[in-house]
């Protein structure tokens, strides 16, 4: 970094500094003028403290890097073109931010001690409601960012939460859901039903037909259920080749009824490779079982489960309680 002139002594004028937009006090002139004029090489760093002190820098010719590093967003780099300045936050609130300033290209910078701004300020109400400005518009934007973030991170939310190849909920959204809904229903002493599904002989139609389409047969599976549920009801993809279905303010006689129900369309669903070679009807056997007092989640999927077993047991593509 070269010190090349003071302000008043340059070619630059105050037009040239966005930060003193429309402001021709002349004590502003007289405080700008005395000012350093510094010369940074491409690549060159400089300080944001200047003498041990916060200073803002304008840039006048080239363009400064400012990469800020913060626990929340990361690394990230913001460029200062010619009339923008950077620091005056620093000046203001006197904290000196982990910031890197580095020349884009060969630049040039007035430096504006934290004395000297403070003084603008005192002096000239422009550089007070210029500045004001120039805050509010970065604390949009910062605000704007933090909203895009937060949707983004939703999004990412949602997404973890849902099952790739089915597009039914998944385990993840289990694990977080089923004891939320457990306890809802005990809490308003409301009846919750439970299915746990298994398609029959999964293995054999995988064997024959390959995987590719037992993942076809997989997603139809899936679609008999979203087709067949009210938008009240959840449908989750538990694992492999396991199902469940949540349905909250359901009683034992209306679980079995729609566990029924699935069964019934699962058997007539049809597994369409393309639309030449229809494959076989799959089948699954279906265990219901109700939340029982004091239950918790864990206690519910294992007795669904255990209804399951007894479906399995009993000759498949059929319900048991
Ligand atoms: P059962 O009637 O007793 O349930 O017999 P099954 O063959 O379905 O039972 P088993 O648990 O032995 O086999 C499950 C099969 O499901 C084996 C596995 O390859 C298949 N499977 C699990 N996940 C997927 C998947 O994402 N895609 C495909 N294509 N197959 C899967
Ligand atoms: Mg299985
Ligand atoms: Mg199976």
């Amino acid at each position: 970094m070269e010190q090349i002139s003071t302000f008043g002594a340059s070619a630059y004028t105050i037009g040239n500094i966005n930060l003193f937009d429309g402001i021709s006090d002349p004590v502003v002139a007289t405080l700008l003028d005395q000012c350093a004029i510094v010369r940074l090489l491409k690549d060159e760093t400089i300080s944001p403290l200047h003498n041990n002190e916060a200073c803002v820098y304008a840039v006048l010719r080239g363009a400064l890097g400012n990469t800020l590093i913060d626990e929340t967003q990361g690394i990230r780099t913001e460029k200062i073109l010619p009339g923008e300045s950077v620091g005056e936050l620093s000046v203001l609130d006197d904290i000196a931010h982990s910031s890197t300033l580095q020349a884009l290209q060969e630049t040039e910078l007035l430096v504006i001690e934290s004395g000297t701004l403070w003084r603008l300020i005192d002096e000239a109400d422009g550089v007070a409601r210029n500045l004001l400005r120039q805050l509010s518009f970065r604390l949009r934007a910062a605000n704007a960012q933090l909203r895009r973030r937060e949707k983004v991170g939703e999004f990412y939310r949602q997404l973890s939460m849902v099952d790739g190849l089915t597009n039914l909920h998944n385990r993840a959204w289990l694990n977080d859901k089923l004891s939320v809904l457990v306890e809802e229903a005990h809490a308003g002493k409301r009846p919750l039903s439970l299915i746990m599904i298994d398609l029959d002989h999964f293995k054999r139609f995988n064997d024959e037909y390959g995987h590719l389409l037992g993942d076809t047969a997989l997603r139809t599976a899936a679609g008999v259920l979203s087709a067949a549920l009210r938008p009240s009801d959840f449908a989750v993809r538990y694992g492999g080749e396991e199902l469940i279905v949540i349905l909250p303010d359901s009683n034992g006689a209306a679980g079995t009824m729609v566990a029924q129900r699935l069964c019934e369309r699962m058997r007539l669903a049809v597994v369409f490779a393309d639309m030449h070679t229809p494959l076989p009807h799959i089948t699954a056997s279906f265990g219901v079982a109700v939340l029982a007092p004091q239950q918790d989640a864990d206690g519910l999927l294992a007795a669904a489960d255990a209804a399951l077993y007894r479906a399995k047991q009993a000759g498949r593509n059929q319900v048991a309680v």
